[in-house]
């Protein structure tokens, strides 16, 4: 069309129907690391063919790429994380308690809170631990006699 810029755009060598075109990646959710739903949260522009959907990755995309997911998922990671914490914190749950109940070293809940990303494990824990306080601390305090006293602290009366 005229006045339209024009566009190089090459054939997909993937599938050999469609058109590499370039797309803003922002928004778009992806799977990276162990995170099914990431979202990249800045302009990346990248070919992507418009059949397959197959993105045609030089080195220098793909640092790119890689860079802004990585970005992401710690940006993404740290914001949950401090909030599960946050919210077990007021739910009556000390940092030492936390830590006693996802089987954490020492000081890890703090070094969680200041910037460290947690394992793929331990965010599985505390995702637990989250969704399912106090009944977790009480599932827990079964075999771990310390967690009694916790859970009879921070359950309600209904839950006792
Ligand atoms: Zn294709």
């Amino acid at each position: 069309m005229q006045g339209e810029e024009r566009e190089d755009l090459q054939p997909c060598g993937a599938c050999g129907r469609g058109t590499l075109r370039p797309k803003d990646m922002a928004w778009v959710r992806t799977g990276h690391r162990d995170d099914p739903r990431l979202c990249v949260r800045r302009r990346i522009v990248l070919p992507v063919c418009d059949a397959c959907g197959d993105m045609a990755l030089d080195h220098v995309l793909a640092a790119a790429l890689d860079e802004a997911l990585e970005d992401a998922y710690r940006q993404k990671r740290l914001r949950q994380q401090r909030a599960m914490i946050s919210d077990l914190h007021k739910l009556g749950l000390t940092s030492t308690e936390i830590e006693c109940a996802a089987c954490l070293p020492p000081g890890h809940v703090t070094r969680l809170r200041r910037g460290m990303v947690a394992s793929p494990r331990t965010f599985r824990l505390l995702h637990l631990l989250h969704a399912f306080s106090p009944g977790a601390v009480w599932a827990l305090s079964r075999i771990d006699p310390a967690l009694a006293e916790v859970y009879a602290r921070v359950a309600t009366d209904d839950e006792l």
